[in-house]
């Protein structure tokens, strides 16, 4: 009808003045409104967020970089009026709904980013059908996908990685093992790296190939749920592929291709991850600065010590230049520029910096930080991982130092 037609075009039009701070408003009221209340029983019992993931779909704030092409306009009266589908938000945008999203629960922002750890290599890699296919179905519902490349024996060593996929007639025969899969036991479908080259002498650029892979297809068998150190509520679980049959046509850009377009993803999910980190270090600046303000001590609040106040001071640069360093990475990469350096740098920094912020906060809280009932424990718990996956401290640093040397020796 004419009146649909004219909803959907208003919809576009809401969707071209949509400007970044109403994208942020809207993740910051979502964060603040719903997950931070529901956040600490997801935390105590590990239950999948399903309700706030659907909810944050509707709102638009997830699958933001699927290209409008992959996506299907809807109109949803809800908040500003937003609408799903793709689009094709930059890496800029994306972080700064996902700094919110994590303000309210990473647990919860990890759900999300490992969507977008899944869905990239297809963004970047994938045919026409492919990203269609694939990436349109994720803009119809709230579905889920999983980034599937590290293994029992290899994670920052991922050329070590032993997961085989032959080729036979029309299809690839998958057998192997991922370990830490997030969104593992929720994924639609999972992008997989597996070796199609036997030949240990083949350079890692040659031996590997990129799949896309139905998460209901015979052989896919799902681990348990790992209950982890913190973010609980997010989905980590082994994956076990057993004579996997996955058709030619889910291969890719080709055979071989699949190192460089697992390493490529990074460069566009490390910034958000990074954001992610910031946000979780921004919420324990803001709690520990709440309670300085409640707190007495010898007759004065806890901040009126300067001890405590300069620590307040230490927290806040730690956040502004890991919100800095993110920004400037996910700018490089969104003008069209290679941002490896930046993103391992914003990568390392802010996940450094979450775990010195979520433990000051604690420090500031006293025996109550040390407490449940207190947030900033579960913030200290949910820190750690950001020195840990899409390449740990260590691995940053050695990419760093790589890009770094590499401009003096030219
Ligand atoms: C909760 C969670 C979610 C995850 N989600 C995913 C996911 O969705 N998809 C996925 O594919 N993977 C995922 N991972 C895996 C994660 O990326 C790996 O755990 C990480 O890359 C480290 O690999 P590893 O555990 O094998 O440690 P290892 O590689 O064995 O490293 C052990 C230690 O040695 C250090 N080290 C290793 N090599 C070097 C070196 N060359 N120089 C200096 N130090 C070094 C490391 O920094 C680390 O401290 C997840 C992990 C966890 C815990």
């Amino acid at each position: 009808s004419s009146n649909g037609l004219c909803s959907v075009f208003h919809c576009y039009i809401t969707c071209c003045r949509y400007q970044q701070k109403e994208f942020q408003e809207v993740a910051r009221k979502f964060a603040r409104e719903e997950i931070i209340p529901a956040a600490p029983s997801y935390d105590k019992s590990g239950e999948y967020p399903v309700a706030l993931i659907k909810r944050a779909w509707e709102l638009g704030l997830i699958n933001s970089h699927i290209p409008e092409s992959c996506g299907m306009f809807l109109l949803i009266s809800v908040y500003l009026g937003l609408f799903l589908g793709g689009m094709g938000l930059g890496i800029f945008d994306a972080c700064l709904i996902t700094e919110e999203l994590a303000y309210g629960c990473t647990g919860v922002q990890t759900a999300i980013e490992a969507n977008s750890l899944g869905q990239m290599p297809v963004i970047i890699a994938g045919n026409d059908m492919q990203k269609k296919k694939y990436l349109g179905r994720m803009t119809e519902e709230p579905l889920m996908c999983a980034y599937c490349v590290t293994e029992p024996g290899a994670g920052s060593d991922v050329a070590g990685i032993k997961t085989r996929a032959e080729k036979k007639g029309d299809e690839y025969v998958v057998n192997g093992q991922k370990m830490w899969i997030t969104n593992g036991g929720k994924a639609n479908w999972y992008f997989l790296l597996a070796r199609t080259d036997p030949d240990p002498k083949c350079p890692a650029s040659k031996a590997f190939t990129g799949f896309i892979v139905d998460a209901d297809t015979p052989g896919v068998q799902m681990g348990r749920k790992e209950m982890n150190m913190g973010q609980r509520c997010s989905d980590t679980r082994g994956i076990t592929f057993e004579d996997v049959r996955i058709p030619k046509e889910n291969v890719l850009i080709g055979e071989g291709a699949g190192f460089k377009i697992a390493m490529g993803a990074f460069d566009k999910t490390r910034p958000p991850v990074a954001a992610g980190a910031t946000g979780l270090a921004q919420r324990a600046l803001d709690e520990a600065t709440k309670y300085s303000l409640e707190r007495k001590t010898f007759g004065r609040l806890i901040s009126d010590h300067q001890a405590v106040a300069f620590l307040l001071a230490e927290m806040a640069i730690k956040v502004e230049l890991a919100r800095l360093a993110y920004q400037r990475a996910a700018w490089e990469v969104d003008e069209g520029r290679r941002n490896t350096y930046y993103a391992s740098i914003a990568k390392a920094f802010a996940g450094d910096i979450a775990n010195q912020v979520a433990s000051d906060a604690v420090q500031v809280f006293g025996g109550n930080g040390y407490n449940s009932e207190y947030p900033v424990e579960k913030l200290m718990r949910d820190a750690k991982i950001y020195q840990i996956y899409e390449g740990t401290a260590q691995i940053q640093r050695l990419i760093i130092s790589r890009e770094h040397l590499v401009k003096f020796k030219n």
